[in-house]
């Protein structure tokens, strides 16, 4: 989360830590994160591979104590269910306008050739200006509409750090050509709400590498004006 060069940013840093689990065919980035301090940790989007996640669990050396979900698409809640009921943590998030695709994880999961998922709903649905915890560590919550209507980012300000799902990408944006998908919903949620948190701050998405808001806003083709 930074490259050592800022004292106040490394400190920050030290409050957490974080290893990313690919998961599914997709290869989404399942975020193991915990708490320095406390041991205490969250995986956040859970797509499947459930016996993977519980081995990081074990090599991390931490007490999951909750199941963060960024949006409802299948790479990212195929494995709730089941880490649900193996680690029996509550599950927070997302925002209820993805319900309809938690109503619908083991038809979705079907048409890729996943098995053993099924449908659920969160212990907590979430909303704009919610504040989530893992240990001693808050992130507050945006409502992040576009790529899925019920998307959501956590927002950690002390640690100039965000996990933003499929919402934005290093070099790209979510895909918006699925059912419940809109892009101008899409460039206004990175642009109002992302973006303005700050240019130093770094996020870890749900495909490929992470990046930070500051070199999205000058380089994403999406973002900078170069595709009109
Ligand atoms: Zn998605
Ligand atoms: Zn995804």
């Amino acid at each position: 989360m930074t490259n050592g060069s800022d004292s106040t940013a490394d400190t920050a840093a030290a409050k957490a830590g974080a290893m990313i689990v690919p998961v599914s065919p997709f290869q989404q980035n399942c975020t193991l994160l915990w708490c320095t301090a406390t041991r205490r940790a969250v995986v956040i989007d859970p797509g499947g591979d459930v016996p993977r996640i519980l081995a990081a669990v074990k090599q991390a050396d931490v007490t999951v104590e909750r199941i963060w979900i960024t949006h409802g698409h299948i790479d990212h809640v195929g494995g709730a269910a089941e880490l649900r009921d193996a680690l029996k943590v509550p599950i927070e998030g997302p925002h209820l306008a993805d319900k309809y695709l938690l109503d619908h994880v083991v038809e979705s999961g079907a048409s890729f050739g996943m098995s053993g998922v099924r449908n659920f709903a969160p212990d907590r649905w979430l909303a704009e200006g919610d504040t989530v915890t893992v240990g001693e560590l808050a992130f507050d919550v945006y409502h992040c509409p576009g790529h899925s209507p019920g998307s959501v980012a956590f927002f950690n300000r002390d640690m100039l750090f965000a996990v933003v799902g499929d919402v934005l990408f290093n070099g790209s944006v979510g895909r918006t050509d699925l059912p419940g998908g809109d892009h101008a919903a899409l460039i206004r949620s990175i642009t109002e709400k992302l973006l303005p948190l700050g240019d130093d701050i770094a996020f870890i998405c749900g495909h490929g590498p992470g990046s930070t808001f500051g070199q999205e806003r000058i380089s994403n083709p999406f973002l900078n004006g170069s595709l009109g």
